[in-house]
């Protein structure tokens, strides 16, 4: 079951902080947002990361790879080309490789295989979310 966003306008302004940032440092942001941190549903254990474009060019996603690499978990850069409905360009920094054209359903069993490696070490206890 898909959750969509219920009220789009007050998402957009729970982004206040990114608003914020980018307009006191427009010329230097010195930051990034990351699109998404995929989470253990009993634990809150963050299990990969993604970040999501439309950009055609390979994207430079050098701080979400750092993170994935010191939280040892895997980054997904995932390209959305809106002229291909259903599927989606998939790179997954760490393995070596060129990145897939994975359906959408292709790139959910994907995820949904690191939440039941996970499963195996999952101390069960929601920390929060
Ligand atoms: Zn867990």
């Amino acid at each position: 079951m898909s959750r969509e966003i219920g009220n789009r306008q007050k998402y957009d302004e729970s982004r206040w902080f990114n608003h914020w940032h980018r307009a006191q440092h427009d010329d230097d942001a010195g930051g990034i947002d990351l699109d998404f941190v995929g989470c253990c549903r009993e634990c809150w254990t963050p299990i990969y990361l993604v970040e999501a474009t439309e950009q055609k060019r390979r994207k430079n996603a050098h701080v979400a790879e750092e993170l994935g690499r010191l939280a040892n978990v895997p980054v997904f850069v995932i390209y959305r080309d809106p002229t291909r409905s259903g599927e989606f360009l998939v790179d997954r920094r760490e393995l070596p490789g060129k990145p897939r054209w994975l359906k959408e359903s292709e790139l959910w069993d994907a995820l949904m295989a690191l939440r039941r490696e996970h499963f195996w070490t999952c101390l069960g206890q929601r920390a929060g979310g």
